[in-house]
């Protein structure tokens, strides 16, 4: 946890999955520097790096500004409205090969811990098992092929990682150039 950033529920630690860096840049908000700056994605229509401090994320006054979102909405369909605008205006959002989304379990948006390789993932067996049966779900029939896939995460594909913010199950899903 680091300390005095502002708490995200969905994304509890920004400086450590790069979200967010220590930095003497100026928010592109408030135009304070505050010695963190938001680094990942934002999508608006309208002219903004989208260079923003940990503070005007969390309080929505960047998002509201801009008319812009950290994340896109997909895959968030099970969850309140609230929780919604939560991760997709008020809580940092990763940059990934894909578009990132956000995962869902125990109808709760899961909280974003980073992306991470084969060893970071094997150390939560039951994501590994969870990736391995969204794997097969999608196409992945050779389990040698499988395996070495799953073995080599981290080059050429990565892992993005998250814990359910109900029953703290770990899950994960692919990314890849
Ligand atoms: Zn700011
Ligand atoms: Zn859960």
């Amino acid at each position: 946890m680091s300390a005095g950033l502002p708490f995200f529920r969905y994304h509890p630690d920004p400086l450590a999955s790069g979200s967010i860096r220590e930095s003497a840049e100026k928010c592109a908000c408030c135009h304070r520097g505050t010695g963190y700056i938001y680094t990942a994605t934002f999508y608006t229509a309208q002219e903004t790096d989208g260079r923003f401090c940990p503070w005007c994320i969390a309080d929505g006054s960047a998002a509201a500004r801009f008319e812009g979102e950290f994340t896109d909405p997909y895959g968030l369909e099970d969850v309140g409205e609230a929780t919604v605008h939560e991760v997709t205006r008020r809580t940092p959002g990763f940059i990934a090969w894909q578009d990132p989304h956000w995962l869902v379990h125990c109808r709760d948006a899961a909280a974003f811990l980073g992306e991470v390789g084969h060893t970071e993932l094997a150390a939560h067996p039951e994501a590994l098992e969870g990736l391995r049966l969204d794997l097969r779900m999608s196409g992945w029939h050779d389990e040698a092929r499988l395996d070495s896939f799953l073995t080599y995460l981290g080059e050429a594909a990565t892992a993005l990682l998250f814990r359910c913010t109900v029953c703290g199950t770990h899950l994960a899903y692919v990314d890849a150039s």
